[in-house]
């Protein structure tokens, strides 16, 4: 049993690694391009970058430097929650691809 849990523990890092690894990196691109500050309401802690069009309905856009931006933990959870619109979410990026 002890063998069977540390193979199943290791696969899931291992695929956790491999997909985390490009989405660490456009994070890091999206929060540079913002200069680290909340697009929201300007908090330079617990920076997270969201993905302003759904990855779920755009899977192309995921590592997408315009489809990214840059909110604190709090405004990610508005933003998740559907409190923060696209739209608005466009005006105050600073993509202007779309
Ligand atoms: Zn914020």
């Amino acid at each position: 049993m002890t063998v069977i849990d540390y193979s199943t523990v290791n696969v899931k890092y291992t695929d956790l690694g491999k997909r985390r690894k490009p989405m660490a990196r456009w994070s890091m691109k999206v929060k540079r391009r913002d200069r680290s500050v909340c697009k929201v309401c300007g908090s330079n802690e617990d920076l997270d970058a969201h993905h302003i069009m759904r990855v779920s309905c755009y899977p192309h856009w995921k590592y997408c430097i315009d489809n990214g931006i840059t909110l604190c933990k709090q405004c990610h959870m508005k933003a998740d929650e559907g409190l923060l619109s696209i739209s608005f979410l466009l005006n105050i990026s600073d993509t202007g691809s779309f």
